[in-house]
């Protein structure tokens, strides 16, 4: 008997706030644009903001936004003063990238922001930004004001949930007016903007749920581990092994829904390795990595070829060896001490061997392009040239209410993959060997060893 899981990343860091509101924005946001609309000299949209609040906000820089950014509040539960900190922190970062996102849809063809999808998108935005400006003159120092803060960031996460089947559909949908080129570089600022945005909601979020003294039991963000060894979203002691194995039963779950067949996997290498990471980020790219080499072994045959995982943790250098020695327990108050982590790698490479026959040369310089898939629903057979798989994974996605629910044909799996490893330094290379198989190395930088 077959159940449809969800996908891990909906298992794992749920977030149940006491006063999460579920909002409808359907009626007032997804409205399509009127007839004038190619009158107006900006997409069509229900919130007002003054165009210069935008463009002075769009015109600030970006921070760039590193793992340690996100512990330096310090470890669960936190005082009140590194609660309020870590809510200013949050605001003084969110509607700057909010702003430049929206300067950045604006900056579409107008034919395109116009699609409903994207309208969408955009307007989730401009809604989003108007939540955070009554915040903007403020700094967060009563617990009043960073609950009702916390409670808008809960919003804004929920707010854009569905981002990315909704863009991929727009751009699906208006294919003739834009460039592929131009898509693919839009997407990949976009979608890499938003991993640094969810995560600094995220991160917020998540401290504030667990430093609350009295929390309800099913509220707690990550329950099962609240003791151990979370800060917010990043769990400082994360074993791939663990993560690829839930993956591998969601993904060979998936396969013997659509191929009647449930690969294998085996670990090696170093699967005792733990390193500081975001769990949902490595859940989506193991699941999206795992997708591809299950389906190409089964397309190709051969099933009883397992899938070899080698997991190799990253040598401490010499000089941070050094410093943790000299360093490791001289914390003072002004800097405390992150650790104890277990000994955690600064990094760790991942090699995904499969022997689903590779890719061919005229596939090859295609994989990274968002929307680009050789999978077709209709023509499982491997080898056929570029499917039309999106539109029916669109419909997936959209059935199943997440993202990743089909083996594969949205054509997000790489690119988007590649940006969440790039995001804190990592990244992906794809090594085929035509004929045989592929390997597939992920590389992540961990937050490795903290000073102090
Ligand atoms: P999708 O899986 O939705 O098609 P991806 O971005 O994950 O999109 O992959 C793009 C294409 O790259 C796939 O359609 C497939 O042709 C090729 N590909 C990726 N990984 C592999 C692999 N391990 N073996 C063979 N082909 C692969
Ligand atoms: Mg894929």
């Amino acid at each position: 008997m077959i159940s449809l899981l969800p996908p891990p990343s909906a298992r794992v860091g749920r977030i149940i706030l006491p006063w999460s509101r579920q909002i409808s924005y359907s009626s007032t946001f997804a409205r399509h644009p009127s007839p004038s609309a190619h009158k107006w000299s900006h997409p069509p949209s229900s919130t007002t903001i003054a165009d210069d609040e935008v463009a002075s906000l769009a015109s600030k820089p970006l921070h760039a936004l590193s793992l340690a950014d996100l512990v330096k509040h310090g470890r669960p539960p936190l005082s009140t003063d590194a609660l309020f900190s870590s809510a200013n922190f949050t605001l003084s970062l969110l509607p700057i990238r909010l702003a430049h996102r929206i300067q950045a849809l604006r900056n579409l063809p107008f034919i395109v922001v116009s699609n409903p999808n994207i309208s969408k998108i955009y307007n989730n935005y401009l809604h989003s930004l108007s939540t955070l400006l009554p915040y903007k003159e403020k700094t967060i120092s009563s617990l009043e004001d960073e609950i009702k803060f916390t409670s808008v960031l809960a919003d804004l996460v929920e707010t854009h949930s569905h981002t990315i089947p909704t863009l991929a559909r727009g751009f699906l949908e208006c294919r003739k007016y834009i460039n592929p080129i131009e898509v693919t570089r839009f997407l990949d600022e976009h979608l890499r903007a938003r991993i640094g945005t969810r995560l600094i909601a995220e991160q917020h979020i998540a401290l504030h749920v667990s430093s609350q003294p009295h929390q309800d039991p099913k509220s707690s963000y990550h329950e099962e581990n609240s003791q151990s060894s979370y800060i917010g979203v990043i769990d400082t002691a994360l074993q791939p092994a663990s993560i690829i194995n839930s993956c591998g039963n969601f993904v060979s779950e998936i396969c013997e829904l659509k191929y009647g067949v449930r690969p294998t996997w085996v670990i090696d290498g170093e699967p005792g390795t733990t390193f500081a990471f975001v769990p949902v980020h490595l859940e989506y790219i193991i699941t999206e990595l795992l997708k591809n080499a299950f389906r190409a072994t089964v397309e190709s045959g051969k099933s009883h070829e397992p899938v070899i995982i080698t997991i190799a943790a990253e040598p401490e250098s010499p000089r941070e060896k050094d410093r943790s020695v000299k360093n490791g327990s001289s914390a003072t108050d002004d800097n405390p001490p992150i650790r104890p982590f277990e000994d955690p790698a600064p990094g760790v490479t991942i090699r995904i061997r499969d022997r689903g026959g590779g890719i061919s040369p005229e596939v090859l310089p295609n994989i990274w392009s968002y929307s680009f898939t050789t999978f077709s629903d209709e023509d499982d057979l491997p080898g056929q040239g570029p499917g039309n798989g999106s539109i029916d994974a669109l419909n997936a996605m959209s059935g199943a209410g997440g993202e990743g629910s089909s083996i594969a044909g949205l054509g997000y799996g790489l690119p988007l993959s590649r940006a969440y490893a790039e995001y804190f330094g990592g990244g992906i290379a794809v090594q085929s060997l035509y004929g045989w198989g592929c390997d597939v190395y992920l590389r992540l930088k961990g937050l490795g060893r903290p000073k102090g």
